[in-house]
């Protein structure tokens, strides 16, 4: 990949990530080509430049790479092997990413139907929600081969924190580290959602509740960052629907099951995160499950004004 002429991407999927990510693509240089089942979610960037296709194999059989950033499994395997998929359309020895939150299913499938066209198949799923995708500061956790995501880092360098692109293995690897990293994410909120209700019906206040835990060993990411957009903002992350949540603890828990390993929290924080999504709906925020507990207590988890921003420990 060169700098000589620009690299065509074919992205699919432009929702609450790939619309940030293709926006970052279009800005740092690269030609684009897109498609949705929602043509206007390209809009702004077909007023940028960027080129519309009518379908996957469109996008593939005019694009250097072709990149998938979609809901679930189920919408991967439909966009690749589907009529009009990308399989259509993809030239031999083409290049298709998947940065969707998924397991190695379709790609492996890909590889089993089609040995002699040379298809290099990289899965590159990312942290960092939505807002990530937006300012281009994505974590990227690449599985497949080293050699690819050499030729493919300016790729990925517009999309996410040049630092923070990780080769974690072989193919599949980045969709078991992204459904890792969520499984501990999730469960994280979980326990803080319960440690925080129970403090605070005893009667502790919520900041120095916080405060306390961050100061503890028990400190984590969840509660120094994360939660802040709940306690100040009110903010369950919409960004990230609880529905696609659903979908990824799901997974994470068939993984444990393939590979054998019992996974009884999993399962609990499945089931806890299962009851907000039916009590909220599908397009309820990540961290609702947060409410219930603020339901359950009858108290909303919020800061006062005066401490947002402050230490409660000098
Ligand atoms: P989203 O639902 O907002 O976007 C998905 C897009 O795919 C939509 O625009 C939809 O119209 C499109 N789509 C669905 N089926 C299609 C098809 N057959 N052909 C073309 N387009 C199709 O989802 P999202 O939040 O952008 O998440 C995408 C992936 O990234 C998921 O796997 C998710 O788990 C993962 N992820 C999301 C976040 C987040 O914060 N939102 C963070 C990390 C990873």
């Amino acid at each position: 990949m060169t700098n000589s002429q620009p690299t065509t991407v074919g992205f699919i999927g432009l929702g609450n990530m790939g619309s940030g990510m293709t926006r970052n693509l279009q800005k740092s240089g690269f030609a684009l080509i897109v498609n949705d089942i929602r043509r206007e979610a390209a809009a702004e960037l077909l007023a940028g430049g960027a080129i519309w296709a009518d379908t996957p194999a469109e996008v593939a059989a005019a694009s250097d790479v072709v990149i998938t950033m979609l809901p679930t499994p189920r919408h991967v395997d439909a966009v690749v092997n589907g009529l009009d998929g990308i399989l259509a359309g993809i030239r031999d020895g083409g290049t298709w990413i998947d940065m969707s939150t998924s397991v190695p299913e379709v790609a492996n499938r890909v590889r089993a139907d089609h040995p002699d066209r040379g298809l290099h198949i990289v899965d590159a799923p990312v942290s960092g929600m939505s807002v990530g995708a937006s300012n281009g500061m994505l974590q990227i956790f690449v599985g497949g081969e080293a050699s690819d995501l050499q030729r493919l880092r300016p790729i990925f360098e517009a999309m996410g924190d040049p630092e923070r692109i990780l080769h974690v293995g072989k193919a599949g690897a980045g969709y078991a580290v992204k459904l890792m990293i969520n499984q501990l994410w999730f469960s994280h909120l979980v326990a803080t959602a319960e440690v925080l209700a129970i403090g605070v019906k005893a009667g502790v206040d919520l900041e120095v509740l916080r405060q306390s835990l961050i100061a503890s060993p028990a400190n984590s990411n969840f509660v120094e960052n994360d939660v802040l957009g709940i306690l100040d903002h009110g903010d369950y992350d919409e960004g990230f629907a609880i529905a696609l949540a659903c979908k990824d603890l799901g997974l994470s828990i068939d993984l444990a099951r393939s590979v054998g390993v019992p996974a009884e929290l999993s399962g609990l924080v499945e089931q806890i995160y299962r009851r907000a999504k039916a009590q909220y709906g599908d397009r309820a925020g990540e961290m609702t499950p947060v409410k219930l507990y603020e339901d359950l207590i009858g108290v909303e988890l919020r800061r006062a004004p005066a401490t947002v921003g402050e230490q409660v420990f000098a």
